[in-house]
């Protein structure tokens, strides 16, 4: 009887990645093997051993509280099966499929994403699906993208343990956000409910900061006066004919100044033309948050959008890991290599004159800046396209020469009152070649000498309160106060316009939000503040990198966290009844702008009511019914677990069924693309969902029915 092979599982964070290094380490002759339930896990052998490669759906555990109604605070909790919770059932039969696979495995090798979300997905999995033993054996493979070579290096020289600082250092941060998220995202509610109203909202360690950051703009613009000032143009004319306009530098805060200008006009000036050559380096290397920064500039995209693109394109191999804070390029990429594979894509490479490529000051422990790998994705996306087109430019661009740059300046004295006006031009494009800059060319004739002045002109303008944060203007001030995370940021962004905190493209703070911020401020001001969060983010990060006594100085950071919950909990607790006072009317306010927001056509029953997108407590799902309830009781029933809205264009209106002409919808669920769909169960396109239900529901009634013989 031969025996066993020896058994290695690898476990990694998506299924994309599973697929890419069974791939990788097998030379594509992998088995594919797919469970019933359409979850799919890898197998081959490599150098006489038997390999599996299993994978994770992101988080297959989170925190949960250990009793149900708890006391408050409470801090009573534990890691639990994610499936177990509402919406995150489809993780179910990942974590089914991996229990299967530990059993037949006798060495455990981590995959996941190299940082500290990764490390404890895949610690998790071990502890909580393989066991003690596994946890203390597992090996952990290092990778910052999913190429073949990479991925060989990292299985053939796998680091010996997991990576346990920054294991702990996640794992506190998940207890301190759900300490500080859940209990104080719950005080709210309940002080709401002494109202008698109900509304989702919440608070946390880094978005009470993040939302004061808005409000207090918010409050600025919104108290701020706009004064007048004037400015001052001459039009000057000179011997050869010709003319320009130019302004005196300094903007006028009195009317009266005005007057000292009046007898300019007819006078003689002289011009004198200077120009001063710019060498423009450039640009450094993409981390996560310029990425997103740039991404906003060109396409609009929010931050959470761009970091969901950028998560994509690297699960396909095209990118390197995006989660980055370095804007360096190490030499181990291979410049050379990664250069040569993208001449195949585009003929930009041919700028890449220099060997070495710029770098930021800003690095990363974990991984490179990021960068194309030269493998291109077969299939990709309009959004996708543009991303990744953006980062292999950037990339070229770190190899290539500098820009020049004449900056103009025309200046003219007339009786001592001095005026200019400049130009630019670009004169050697160099890495402008490749990467959409911001330098727009002025073009300026060269004045020197007498000029006669022709004509004056005021302009009366008004200063101008200070600009709103855009989406990615918020990431990247987020990330200059060192609050929240790389990982985190994005969604703290989203979530501030989910609460209704927050509206519009430039983030116009709601009065729901400025009522939230003025209530803590009240009640629990510490929530609101920075020097706390980054006080806290500095010990989860000397904790990352901490070599001992980890479980030790998880529990100090925990102690700490419960004590400063304990107290704003009490904040909250003992003023339930001013704090809903205060919240109950922006509220109602945020509450009316939604239901207009999901209010769809007029009811085809009744023909008196309008049609609306609910949400049902009871149940916790979305359903579509008629306004004038009680008195017509339509309904339409809705999919279970996401989240629903009507689809509207540009302008906001809605957007209608080919077929039908009802209303369309879309559904945003975790872990799946947005979808469009028909709401009507006798639309032709929803006829082969329908027959598929009523299929199904005949199978599970046949098989009922067997049961019951047996
Ligand atoms: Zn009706
Ligand atoms: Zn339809």
């Amino acid at each position: 009887m031969a025996t066993k092979k020896k058994t290695t599982l690898i476990i990694t964070e998506k299924p994309q990645a599973a697929e890419k290094i069974a791939a990788a380490l097998s030379d594509a002759k992998d088995e594919k093997i797919t469970s019933k339930d359409k979850v799919s896990y890898y197998e081959f052998e490599r150098d006489g051993r038997r390999i599996l490669v299993g994978c994770a759906v992101g988080h297959l555990f989170g925190i949960q509280q250990i009793v149900a109604r708890g006391p408050f605070p409470n801090f009573e909790v534990e890691w639990k099966p994610a499936h177990e919770k509402k919406g995150r059932e489809y993780t179910k039969r990942y974590y089914d499929v991996l229990k299967k696979l530990v059993k037949q495995a006798d060495e455990f090798i981590v995959a996941t994403d190299f940082d500290v979300e990764g490390e404890v997905i895949g610690w998790n999995v071990v502890r909580f699906i393989a066991g003690k033993k596994a946890e203390k054996d597992a090996k952990r493979m290092k990778f910052s993208s999913l190429t073949k070579e990479e991925l060989e290096k990292a299985f053939e020289k796998p680091q010996e343990t997991l990576e346990w600082g920054a294991a702990i250092a996640g794992e506190t941060r998940h207890y301190i956000d759900w300490f500080y998220g859940i209990n104080l995202s719950r005080g709210l509610m309940k002080a709401l409910s002494t109202t008698g109203k109900f509304r989702i909202l919440s608070i946390g360690r880094v978005q009470g900061p993040a939302l004061k950051i808005i409000v207090d703009r918010e409050l600025e613009i919104k108290n701020f006066e706009p004064e007048a000032y004037w400015q001052i143009f001459l039009q000057v004319k000179d011997s050869k004919g010709q003319k320009i306009e130019v302004m005196h530098p300094k903007d006028l805060t009195k009317k009266s100044e005005l007057l000292k200008f009046k007898h300019l006009k007819d006078k003689k000036g002289d011009a004198k033309t200077d120009v001063r050559e710019e060498k423009v380096a450039p640009p450094v290397p993409f981390d996560l948050t310029t990425l997103q920064t740039e991404c906003y500039r060109l396409f609009g995209l929010t931050p959470a959008q761009t970091s969901k693109v950028a998560q994509n394109l690297y699960l396909g191999g095209a990118i390197s890991y995006p989660r980055t804070s370095s804007q360096k390029y190490p030499k181990e990429i291979g410049y050379d290599k990664i250069l040569k594979r993208l001449k195949k894509h585009t003929q930009l490479v041919k700028y890449a004159v220099n060997k070495k490529p710029t770098e930021g000051k800003k690095e990363d422990p974990a991984h490179p800046a990021v960068y194309p790998t030269g493998e291109s994705k077969k299939k990709i996306g309009e959004q996708e396209r543009k991303v990744y087109d953006l980062i292999v430019k950037r990339f070229i661009s770190c190899f290539c020469a500098a820009g020049m740059v004449d900056h103009k300046k025309i200046v003219v004295d007339v009786g001592g009152l001095r005026f200019n006006v400049k130009g630019l031009q670009i004169k050697d494009k160099g890495w402008m070649n490749v990467y959409p800059h911001r330098f727009k060319e002025e073009k300026v004739p060269t004045i020197n000498g007498a000029v006669d002045v022709k004509e004056i002109r005021t302009e009366e303008k008004q200063t101008k309160p200070p600009r709103r944060y855009s989406p990615a203007s918020l990431v990247r001030e987020l990330e200059k106060k060192n609050l929240g995370t790389k990982a985190t940021r994005a969604a703290i962004v989203e979530t501030l316009y989910s609460r209704g905190y927050v509206q519009e493209k430039s983030m116009e703070a709601t009065e729901l939000g400025i009522k939230m911020e003025a209530t803590l401020r009240n009640y629990a001001p510490e929530i609101l503040d920075e020097e706390l969060t980054r006080s806290m983010s500095i010990e989860l990060e000397k904790l990352q990198v901490a070599k001992k006594d980890l479980d030790k100085k998880e529990k100090k950071v925990l102690d700490r966290a419960k004590k400063e919950v304990t107290k704003l909990a009490k904040g909250i607790g003992d003023n339930l009844e001013k704090i809903g006072k205060s919240l109950e009317k922006a509220s109602a306010a945020v509450y009316e702008k939604e239901r207009k927001a999901n209010t769809l056509t007029k009811c085809p029953k009744c023909g008196k009511g309008n049609l609306r997108i609910m949400y049902g407590k009871k149940f916790k799902r979305y359903f579509v019914s008629c306004d004038a309830y009680p008195k017509c009781k339509t309904t339409y029933s809705l999919p279970p677990n996401g989240k629903m809205t009507p689809f509207r264009d540009k302008e906001g209106n809605l957007e209608m069924c080919q077929e039908c002409g009802f209303p369309l919808l879309m559904s945003f669920k975790r872990g799946k693309r947005p979808w469009k769909f028909c709401f009507n169960p006798e639309c032709k396109t929803n006829e082969e969902w329908v027959k598929k239900k009523e299929e199904f529901k005949a199978g599970l009634g046949a098989k009922k029915a067997k049961e019951k013989k047996v």
